[in-house]
């Protein structure tokens, strides 16, 4: 997968977003959707997409890319409500060769605590009770 490969509209993130694979929600408008990670790095591990369908940081607009970043920003604050850790990752991945495993661009909202290792990218499913009470706990933060 190059930083030019053309957009696959049966990606898994843009199915999510047509509502046809099931994900847990904890926010969304217009031009952006938000969802927890299916198999997290870390507890409140969440997903931001845009609902453009770009592929990566090079095919994204400079309108979806601003809302994108004002969403991050929006949900961190919330993950940072919920879980409250010592730190927050907020990454994006462009190109197989730099990490990216899903062609819909997003960016990762991800807590950090000192002392715990994070787990392995995209390695291990999360029970899914666990991961709605996750959502639950980011999407009350959102609503304060
Ligand atoms: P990337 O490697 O592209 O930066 O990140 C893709 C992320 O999507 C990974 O962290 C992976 O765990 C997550 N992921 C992959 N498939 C699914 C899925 O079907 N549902 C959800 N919610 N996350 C997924």
């Amino acid at each position: 997968m190059s930083l030019t490969t053309p957009y696959d509209d049966n990606n898994i993130f843009a199915k999510i977003l047509r509502g046809e694979a099931p994900a847990h929600k904890v926010y969304e408008d217009d031009q952006t959707f938000a969802f927890m990670d299916i198999m997290p790095m870390m507890e409140g591990h969440t997903l931001v997409i845009p609902r453009e369908p770009a592929v990566n940081m090079f095919d994204l607009s400079e309108d979806a890319a601003t809302t994108l970043i004002r969403t991050t920003r929006k949900v961190a604050h919330a993950v940072r409500g919920a879980f409250d850790p010592h730190g927050v990752i907020c990454a994006q991945f462009s190109g197989a060769p730099a990490g990216q495993t899903v062609f819909h661009i997003h960016f990762h909202i991800i807590p950090s605590w000192e002392g715990v290792e994070m787990n392995l990218h995209a390695r291990k499913m999360q029970e899914a009770d666990v991961l709605a009470d996750h959502a639950r706990r980011i999407t009350a933060k959102l609503a304060t």
